[in-house]
């Protein structure tokens, strides 16, 4: 293993010179230079996961927490879209413990064989809300990590943190519900970065429980149901379904003992699941 120092802009640039490589923004591409704040995730990814399973570390970039667990004697596998960065990775820190899955992770990640116990990542902003909820919908190998410690920008950590009925409160906080518990744990500003985002950024932790809908068919229908309602915001539920091609709103919300003025930031977890199953019972009538 190369000991590089991942904390400087300036031997962050040297070494993509030297390798010549340019940073590409539409992939999100922004470094982590706060050694501190470095440590202060891994510890927090570490003190999850166990010696001998493997660590999934989505867009490890040119490896700055990946490092700190292969120092630690974790097993790291690294899902990478960036073929520099993997090619930098298997020159600096090539050994027994890491793997490097080179590729876009909202595919690669989901042809896995076995889902692990602990998902991590600094990850792009463009597709950290669809990654984190493809996990929650569909698993990993039809199984769902017990740990996951994502850095997002700070108002999508927000959202998926939300309690019901709070500001913040939106489709990503019910489907992240069905799940998982999530906090913030550390926020983390744009100069922590290279170059500097122009959002902040925030530590989420996710832990699993149990599944408040273990039933798949009704865990598919609530999904859909919560993303058809947020659809458009300001309108009401009504609005929305018509706007859905939902034959017969009025029964359904009737049926759910809901009106349809309301909005759908104004329904709780367990009103998505009921007009959930009300729409399920008609379609099974149809
Ligand atoms: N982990 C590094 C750090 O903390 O300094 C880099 C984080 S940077 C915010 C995001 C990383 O995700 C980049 O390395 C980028 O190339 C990678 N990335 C972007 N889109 C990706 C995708 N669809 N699949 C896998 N990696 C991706």
């Amino acid at each position: 293993m190369v000991d590089y120092n991942y904390f400087s802009a300036e031997s962050i640039k040297k070494l993509l010179y030297s390798n010549n490589l340019a940073m590409n923004k539409n992939l999100g591409q922004n470094f982590l230079i706060s050694s501190s704040k470095c440590d202060e995730i891994a510890s927090l990814v570490m003190t999850n996961a166990q010696k001998d399973k493997e660590i999934f570390e989505i867009g490890p970039g040119i490896g700055a927490l990946t490092s700190v667990f292969l120092k630690n004697d974790y097993k790291v596998k690294s899902f990478e879209i960036d073929k520099g960065f993997a090619r930098i990775l298997h020159l600096n820190l090539a050994c027994d413990n890491l793997t490097i899955c080179e590729g876009d992770a909202l595919k690669t990640l989901f042809l896995e064989p076995s889902c692990p116990d602990v998902v991590c990542g600094n990850l792009p902003y463009n597709i950290s809300a669809v990654l984190i909820s493809k996990i929650i919908e569909n698993g990993i190998a039809s199984s769902y990590p017990s740990f996951m410690v994502f850095l997002l920008q700070k108002e999508v950590a927000l959202r998926f943190c939300a309690d019901a009925l709070s500001a913040d409160y939106s489709s990503l906080s019910l489907i992240r519900s069905i799940n998982y518990d999530a906090n913030i744990a550390l926020n983390i500003g744009r100069h922590c970065f290279f170059p500097p985002p122009s959002v902040d950024s925030s530590i989420v932790v996710f832990k699993r429980h149990e599944s408040l809908i273990g039933d798949e068919v009704l865990r598919k229908k609530f999904i859909e149901v919560v993303r058809l309602l947020f659809a458009k915001r300001r309108k009401n539920i009504k609005n929305n379904m018509l706007f859905a091609k939902i034959e017969n709103p009025d029964n359904v919300l009737r049926f759910s003992n809901l009106s349809p003025t309301l909005r759908a930031e104004q329904l709780k977890f367990s009103d998505f699941v009921c007009i959930s199953k009300n729409l399920l019972n008609i379609e099974q009538k149809i």
